[in-house]
């Protein structure tokens, strides 16, 4: 069952997160919030990559300030991200950011909960509570251990209830731990517990090998549950590489249209170069904006009948390779020429 058709949604300046929307690619900026020029140019970079929504860290007054001018010269919403001091919630909200990352079970007394739920209602900005495992409030430990899928949504809750004391209801969740399957158990029970659309994500994962696999497993098991209305692959990398790995891993979850590269593994019987011709095609495909799949096989035993089933692809054979499309077969050409035929087939037809 698609348990994202239930959440309900929020729009995080006028993207749509929840319900029946996509789901969403988001990234956070490694740059000092309040470098303007740097923080822009790598916003950018991200929106390039296939980014829906930044997220800013906002540690102190500077970063708050640089928000109008970082919002004026970019596209995409902004999140700031906050922990423990709400007058910089106040100061974002008030600076046209278009959703905030906050606890408010860590910002002090009710009064600074209810100026803040107050600034961000007027204002249509949503509210991510996001709950770590590493950080689960003392409480919970003792009750509970240790970090429990139980303790997490509980701490979730409890951040909730006081939003919805102040009748602030436009929130939307994340339930992040390093360990995979501690997150996945969390994000599966958050979907039984609250109607607020899920941010996914698995935090501190390593370094972009290992992070990568760990995200992949981690949000493409929810994503194909059905759960989940946007992702954030966190590497110990370029955030651009963030953007890329969670636009593949939509893709691979069949939640993302684009182009799609299908390669054989390769055996015995493979007669040419094709890791050198894959990885030659996949970056000159990388960026074409183009919904298709393109096929690199090996060799004309299994290769011709399963580039067949792409729109685009080559079999390869002694020294040359067969190059198809829609099953058709256009022509033999060299290894040499492999490349550049098959990608001036497909250009031709954009
Ligand atoms: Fe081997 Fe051919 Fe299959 Fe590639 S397509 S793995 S070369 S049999």
């Amino acid at each position: 069952m698609d348990k994202r058709n239930e959440t309900k949604k929020i729009s995080v300046g006028g993207v749509t997160v929840g319900g029946r929307a996509e789901v969403t690619v988001q990234s956070m900026c490694s740059t000092k919030t309040h470098d303007v020029e740097a923080t822009v140019r790598q916003i950018r970079e991200l929106q390039a990559a296939g980014c829906d929504i930044v997220r800013l860290a906002i540690p102190d007054m500077a970063a708050a300030e640089a928000v109008p001018a970082i919002k004026e010269q970019t596209e995409i919403p902004i999140v700031a991200d906050i922990h423990f001091d709400h007058r910089l919630a106040l100061a974002v909200a008030e600076r046209g950011v278009d959703k905030i990352r906050i606890n408010p079970g860590n910002i002090g007394s009710e009064e600074n909960v209810r100026k803040v739920a107050e600034a961000c209602k007027k204002r249509n900005i949503p509210i991510r509570i996001g709950v770590n495992a590493g950080s689960l409030e003392k409480r919970l430990i003792e009750k509970y251990g240790h970090p429990t899928p139980e303790a997490m949504v509980e701490s979730a809750k409890t951040h909730i209830e006081l939003l919805n004391r102040f009748d602030f209801d436009d929130i939307c969740l994340s339930m992040k731990a390093s360990s995979v399957p501690l997150t996945v158990a969390a994000y599966r029970l958050a979907s039984e517990e609250f109607p607020y659309p899920l941010h996914l994500g698995v935090t501190e994962t390593g370094t972009a090998w290992n992070g990568t696999v760990q995200s992949a497993v981690g949000i493409g098991a929810l994503l194909c549950e059905g759960i989940g209305n946007t992702i954030r692959v966190s590497l110990t990398a370029d955030p651009v590489e963030e953007v890329k790995t969670g636009v593949a891993i939509l893709k691979a979850a069949g939640l993302r249209q684009g182009i799609r590269l299908v390669s054989c593994p390769t055996c015995g019987r493979t007669q040419i170069d094709l890791i050198g011709l894959a990885h030659e095609v996949e970056k000159r495909i990388e960026g074409m904006d183009r919904n298709i799949t393109v096929a690199v096989m090996g060799c004309v035993v299994n290769g011709p009948g399963e580039a067949r089933e792409a729109d685009y692809g080559v079999a390869g054979g002694v020294g040359c390779g067969l190059l198809f499309k829609k099953g058709e077969v256009i022509g033999t050409y060299p290894y040499e020429r492999l490349c550049d035929a098959l990608i001036e087939l497909i250009e031709k037809d954009n």
